[in-house]
């Protein structure tokens, strides 16, 4: 392992061109890669025109397998119930806990059908109701997630979903135990041991094994992502993520190390998870950089680390709050970590973030397991126009109307004129019958 220095991009926000160059860093591209789309694209259109004998196909030349039948690619509820009682105590334990404060929080969200009615007796409203069926992509090419399990499936069960069925693939044909009592902890009704492109087209068109559902949710690499694009409208799909991002904002105050592991806890993600941090305190910024020269070769995924934060991290320096602030809304960052004091008044100020974790105390991977709200947010700056997965991504809403004689009568008049004004006739008729004589 190399232990020369690691290069982070160190940039002052008071420079000329800082915006163009923060930019420049924050550009991610990896969903248009010519050449996954085109693997993509034929992925998916075998397995629509083929059905099961192409995910097994698939499934054995990508997840190195040896398989013949859709059979040995799925996996029943007594299983996931076999491998949650088979844990560990701890880690069963654990996973309860985690649940039951994801399943509180997301409680919460729930929306409600409301109706109102008009003096004339007219009745509007709005009535929501739960998807039928939706699949959840857990990844499972480099690492398993449990925690993406239940992160997917509890706000799907709270919105009521009546069938949930999760897909996650198993290099080499290795089952995660974790995973599978996840999803009995979450309530998943079937798993598919199938991933990538393959899986998410068997979840939106259907196979002779495999369900067609309502929605895909859930992160992946980028054929996993890439798929999810070109599917859509088909299904329902909840966002396109990048790779993981996190942005600290700290006054100076905070001990170096936390900070620094704080980087790290997205930079081991993946080479191309993105690490920030904001400081009004120049020193503060070196101090940290110490830190990071210093725990690096403490860590299990070093090269990762030192490749995410010599690619894509930055430690940037600003003048004040107001500045520090300007900075985190350009970013939309994924996490955003506010080290400061009086954190709540920073918070009020912030406009786009997937997550904001307040004070000293609050590190993002709290939020990654047990917190309670999800961790499945928008990346890449879509902060700015969207919003973390939660169980509104599993309700629906359909409007109410039902007009008395007459409101029908009153709004007939209205409806003819502007009917009219369009040149739709039977528009302005089908209204006009109902207009009292
Ligand atoms: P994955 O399940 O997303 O992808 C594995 C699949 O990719 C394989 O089954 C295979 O079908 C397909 N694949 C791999 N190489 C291929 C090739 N050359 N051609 C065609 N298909 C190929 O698992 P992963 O690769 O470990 O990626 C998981 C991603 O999800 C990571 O980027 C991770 O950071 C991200 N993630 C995000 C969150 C979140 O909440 N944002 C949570 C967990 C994981």
């Amino acid at each position: 392992m190399s232990n020369t220095p690691v290069d982070i991009t160190r940039l002052d926000a008071s420079a000329e061109g800082f915006r163009e160059r923060l930019d420049s860093m924050l550009a991610w591209e990896g969903v248009s890669d010519d050449a996954v789309v085109s693997i993509v694209t034929e992925v998916i259109r075998e397995v629509r025109r083929r059905g099961d004998e192409a995910l097994v196909e698939y499934s054995n030349r990508f997840d190195r397998l040896d398989v013949t039948d859709m059979e040995q690619l799925s996996i029943g509820a007594d299983r996931f119930k076999q491998a949650y009682e088979g844990l560990p105590e701890g880690q069963r334990e654990a996973l309860r806990v985690a649940a039951q404060r994801i399943r509180d929080y997301h409680q919460r969200q729930l929306q409600e059908s409301w109706q109102y009615r008009e003096s004339d007796g007219t009745l509007l409203g709005q009535q929501v109701t739960a998807m039928d069926r939706v699949g959840i992509y857990v990844p499972g090419g480099k690492a398993a997630y449990p925690s993406s399990v239940l992160m997917n499936a509890l706000p799907a069960k709270v919105a009521g979903v009546a069938e949930i069925i999760m897909v996650v693939p198993t290099p080499a044909g290795e089952v995660n135990e974790l995973v599978l009592a996840a999803a009995y902890q979450s309530g998943v009704d079937r798993v598919f041991t199938i991933g990538g492109a393959q899986a998410v087209a068997a979840l939106a068109y259907g196979t002779q094994s495999v369900p067609r559902v309502d929605k895909i949710v859930g992160p992946g690499n980028i054929y996993v992502a890439t798929a999810k694009r070109m599917v859509f409208g088909q299904v329902g799909i909840d966002m396109i993520a990048g790779p993981s991002e996190i942005l600290v904002v700290c006054d100076g105050q905070t001990n170096p190390d936390w900070i620094a592991m704080d980087l790290f806890s997205q930079a081991e993600h993946d080479e191309d998870a993105q690490s920030i941090l904001v400081s009004t305190d120049e020193e503060f910024l070196d101090r940290v950089q110490a830190s990071i020269e210093k725990l690096l070769p403490t860590m299990e995924r070093a090269e990762i680390i030192r490749t995410s934060l010599e690619s894509r991290g930055m430690l940037i320096k600003v003048c004040d709050r107001e500045q520090a602030l300007e900075v985190t809304n350009r970013i939309a960052p994924e996490h955003l970590e506010l080290s400061v004091e009086n954190p709540e008044s920073w918070a009020r100020e912030v406009r786009h973030a997937g997550a904001i974790f307040m004070g000293r105390y609050t590190a993002e991977a709290l939020g990654d397991y047990c917190a309670g709200p999800n961790h499945v947010l928008p990346t890449s700056s879509t902060a700015r126009f969207s919003s973390p997965l939660g169980v509104y991504d599993f309700q629906k809403r359909s409007s109410l109307i039902q007009f008395s004689a007459e409101g029908a009568s009153e709004m007939g008049k209205v409806a003819s004129v502007l009917a009219r004004g369009e040149g739709l006739t039977a528009h302005a008729r089908s209204a006009e019958y109902r207009i009292r004589k």
